[in-house]
């Protein structure tokens, strides 16, 4: 059996790798901007609306803005900057976890080893079928499957477990694209997983700080700050150039971790020359048996503000929000800059196949405060002028990595991105929506195609909205 866990043999060649995080400059940088003044801050607003990259000292100057006012104009800002990158799309997924065996002990986490109310369960592949086979019934087409950090989850499980997942075709319904949110493999593991044709694999540094880090990952793997923060350098080194960095807030001033997520997206523009696919920046949730400091926290006033600062700062990586929030925050920020959103989510083990309605805190990670079902966020969105996409065009034509950063710019949003969220609804509301949300769906897309003016553009996406619904599906452009 390969073990993957080897990070004693990992040498990291280039040492400055493992100092692209650095704690006293961040600080310097967060202190050097205290008390921006009004100028500078709409000097700052300015370059981002103008889709230029911010640096770290510029970010810092947004971060340290107070003034109600001026935190008003970083939020219409960054609806605005959205509105010209992504348009009206929000990219709908639902997260699947494979198994909660842990060896780590995460202080904020419910799978952590030590916690013994934790029910403890591994999906068979028929259970994975199962869950997979619920998830096509709803409407999902984009899955992300979740792993503890376990030596029975090395790199051939997760392979496996992405090779069952698009096995499964259940009437219309199938699976187009599998992500990944896993431990740090080393440079084979992660060629092994890329092998079964996943999209992106996210690891999410959890704290940039990295006292903090040591203090709330008290043993197992996941306590070498080092392995952790070159994981995605190596995912790229074995052929995974789509990858999702993230930070779970309130474990450190969330400040600290803004700039610690823009510093990772620069490592590897600089590096790589392209950079990351996602950014997520979870708030901690309640779970089973956790011990985290409240000192932390962030409240939703700073939250909101840090997504919209977020959006200025790296206009075109996609940023994600889960269930985690609750669906005022969630539909606020998706106006502000969040991307891609999960829908009709389920993190119980087996809970998509045997859903009941309480959530178990001993069967998942930690508590969701948005159960909406998929149609219901669906036709919400719907209802906000936002179109629902569950377009997997681009990962599965090959505009990944360095192409993502190439296409990334407005009028390929409006060729590509837009109609494929249009076939991806229509194909939805044939399938799956109930009338009321097929009516609602229907009027969504009519109004859109209002806005095509390339009479031969228009004709080719009538022509397959038409063919959808006379059965034909999986249309992209
Ligand atoms: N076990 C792997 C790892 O730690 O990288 C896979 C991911 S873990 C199952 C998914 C993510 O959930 C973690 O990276 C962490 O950011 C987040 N998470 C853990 N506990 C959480 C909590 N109490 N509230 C919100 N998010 C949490
Ligand atoms: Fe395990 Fe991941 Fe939870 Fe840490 S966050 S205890 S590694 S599942």
């Amino acid at each position: 059996m390969a073990i993957i866990y080897h990070p004693q043999k990992y040498k990291l060649e280039d040492k400055s790798m493992q100092n692209f995080i650095d704690t006293d400059e961040i600080n310097e940088i967060l202190e050097g901007a205290k008390d921006p003044s009004k100028e500078q801050v709409k000097a700052v607003i300015k370059k981002a609306l103008d889709k230029n990259r911010l640096s770290l000292q510029e970010t810092a100057i947004l971060i340290n803005a107070n003034d109600p006012e001026l935190v008003a104009e970083i939020k219409q800002a960054a609806t605005k900057l959205k509105q010209q990158v992504y348009g009206k799309r929000i990219v709908l997924f639902a997260p699947l976890y494979i198994g909660n065996l842990c060896i780590n002990n995460c202080t904020y986490c419910g799978f952590k080893a030590d916690n013994k109310a934790q029910k403890r369960t591994t999906l068979t592949a028929d259970d994975l079928k199962q869950e997979v086979k619920a998830l096509e019934d709803a409407g999902h087409k984009r899955l992300i499957l979740v792993y503890g950090e376990h030596p029975r989850y090395n790199a051939k499980f997760i392979a496996e477990s992405v090779k069952t997942v698009y096995s499964v075709k259940h009437k219309n319904g199938e699976i187009r694209r599998v992500n990944i949110n896993a431990a740090p493999l080393d440079v084979d593991g992660f060629k092994t997983v890329k092998e079964s044709g996943i999209g992106t694999y996210q690891i999410f540094q959890e704290t940039y700080h990295r006292e903090t880090y040591l203090k709330v990952h008290k043993s197992g793997l996941k306590r070498d700050y080092d392995w952790r923060i070159t994981g995605l350098d190596r995912a790229m080194e074995g052929g995974i150039d789509d990858l999702g960095i993230g930070a779970l807030l309130g474990l450190y001033d969330w400040r600290f971790e803004v700039m610690g997520l823009l510093r990772h997206v620069n490592h590897f523009e600089s590096v790589f020359n392209i950079g990351p696919h996602t950014i997520s920046f979870p708030r901690i949730q309640a779970a089973s048996g956790i011990d985290v400091d409240p000192k932390w926290a962030v409240s939703d006033e700073d939250f909101t503000k840090l997504v919209a600062i977020l959006r200025l700062a790296v206009p075109y990586t996609g940023l994600i929000l889960t269930a985690r929030e609750p669906a005022e925050i969630r539909d606020e920020v998706l106006q502000y800059g969040v991307s891609q959103i999960d829908g009709g989510t389920n993190i119980e083990m087996k809970g998509y196949s045997q859903d009941e309605d309480e959530q178990d805190l001993d069967q998942e990670q930690f508590e969701i405060k948005d159960d909406r079902s998929l149609n219901e966020v669906m036709e919400e969105l719907v209802e906000n002028g936002f179109i629902p996409s569950f377009c997997t065009s681009c990962y599965r034509r090959n505009r990944t990595g360095e192409h993502f950063m190439e296409f990334s710019v407005p009028g390929f949003i409006k060729r590509f991105c837009q109609p494929n969220a249009l076939l991806t609804l229509a194909e939805y509301l044939e399938d799956y929506a109930p009338e009321k949300t097929k009516v609602k769906g229907y009027q969504l897309i009519e109004e859109e195609l209002k806005n095509y003016d390339d009479p031969r553009f228009k004709e080719k996406l009538v022509e397959r909205l038409e063919d959808i619904k006379t059965g034909t599906r999986d249309l992209y452009f």
